[in-house]
């Protein structure tokens, strides 16, 4: 029998980018100046239900204007969890803040409500959560407390494009969302993303910000800016990408209820928030020792089907202050994610849960 290799994500794009990408580059209007850019940031502002939002080059650009936006700073602490993908927490690290590493809830990943309130300080600036794999966090007790103590509330979205938190979408659950358009995200523009706001001068102030610090007057920048500017040519895939969400996410859902269905006797899930609407991102699965881990993590392997690890808590990374957040330091090594992207097919999937089933 070949193995044919099953990949951990694979973007669904088709003809319909291609085309809109080809339309792009006939206009000649390929760098970040565009129709379709205006085009994505007002089909995603009335998908996502959004006040304002922008493009930017990347989730990780996204996630430092941000900060910036929020004069976040030197001598200003970031309230955070050490699971996260690593351009979460940098984020607060770029502004030169100090993140500060609170718990998280082995049930879902994500960040522990209840051991937030014992690291607020007065150097305190603002909570930055992210929605971990998919799975939403719970934001009306996130909100409680940042309003309690007037912090900023900043939601990394970049996972979970596309859920639902009661009857608000993902990218509104906090003062300042980011998301990623990376090729494995939810929907992608191969490099990508995007600052959504509440706050009229909070958006002023990152357009300003991602566009060099220009002011009304050319060649005159009145504060010190980047270039994180999004091209139109990534809003064209964006564009493509965002007619199929619906269609991803259903996709993405019946794929993680399959896998679901087969190995739950086995492995741990994820358990999701009373309420809520995951966008399904990735499926972890978590065994209850380390070696039944490695074994089928070889054994996959062995059958050319890419998996990969948990996040290496934050914490771990050696330009990062230890921590004493431990939950994550015993989870992430018992756990994986399994192929996810929206055209696996069921012949595939069987027989990822048939090789799981066989060996635990
Ligand atoms: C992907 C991701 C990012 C970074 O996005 P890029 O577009 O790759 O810069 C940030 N945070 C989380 C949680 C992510 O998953």
């Amino acid at each position: 029998m070949t193995n044919k290799a099953i990949p951990i994500y694979r973007p669904f794009i088709d003809k319909t980018e291609e085309d809109l990408v080809n339309d792009c580059m006939k206009s000649t209007w390929i760098s970040s100046k565009g129709a379709y850019i205006n085009k994505f940031e007002e089909q995603i502002k009335k998908y996502i239900k959004a006040d304002y939002c922008t493009t930017t080059s990347s989730g990780t650009t996204a996630l430092h204007l941000a900060m910036l936006a929020l004069d976040i700073g030197q001598d200003d602490e970031v309230i955070t969890t050490n699971f996260t993908y690593v351009a979460s927490t940098n984020a607060i690290l770029h502004v030169g803040a100090k993140p500060v590493f609170c718990n998280i809830r082995s049930e879902n990943l994500n960040i522990d409500v209840d051991s937030i309130e014992s690291k607020i300080t007065p150097k305190t600036k603002a909570i930055l959560y992210t929605n971990v794999y998919g799975f939403l966090c719970d934001y009306d007790r996130l909100n409680e407390i940042a309003k309690k103590y007037g912090l900023f509330l900043i939601e990394d979205a970049a996972e979970s494009f596309g859920a639902r938190y009661k009857s608000r979408m993902s990218g509104t659950l906090g003062d300042i969302s980011t998301f990623s358009f990376f090729g494995n995200k939810t929907i992608t523009t191969g490099e990508g993303g995007m600052v959504l706001c509440k706050n009229l001068q909070h958006y002023n102030k990152i357009k300003k910000l991602k566009n060099q610090g220009n002011s009304e007057r050319t060649y005159f920048h009145d504060v010190l800016g980047y270039n994180y500017r999004m091209t139109n040519i990534q809003a064209a895939i964006g564009i493509g990408q965002l007619d199929k969400v619906d269609k991803i996410i259903s996709l993405k859902k019946s794929l993680y209820n399959n896998y679901k269905s087969n190995l739950e006797n086995k492995v741990r899930f994820i358990k999701e928030l009373e309420g809520t609407e995951p966008s399904y991102w990735m499926t972890p699965i978590i065994f209850d020792s380390q070696s039944k881990r490695e074994k089928v993590e070889i054994k996959l392997k062995e059958n050319s089907i890419e998996t990969r690890p948990l996040f290496t808590p934050i914490d771990q990374l050696p330009f990062y202050e230890k921590s004493s957040s431990e939950t994550a330091n015993r989870i992430y090594k018992l756990g994986i994610l399994l192929p996810s992207y929206p055209g696996l097919s069921d012949e595939d999937q069987n027989k990822i849960c048939k090789i799981i089933n066989s060996i635990i």
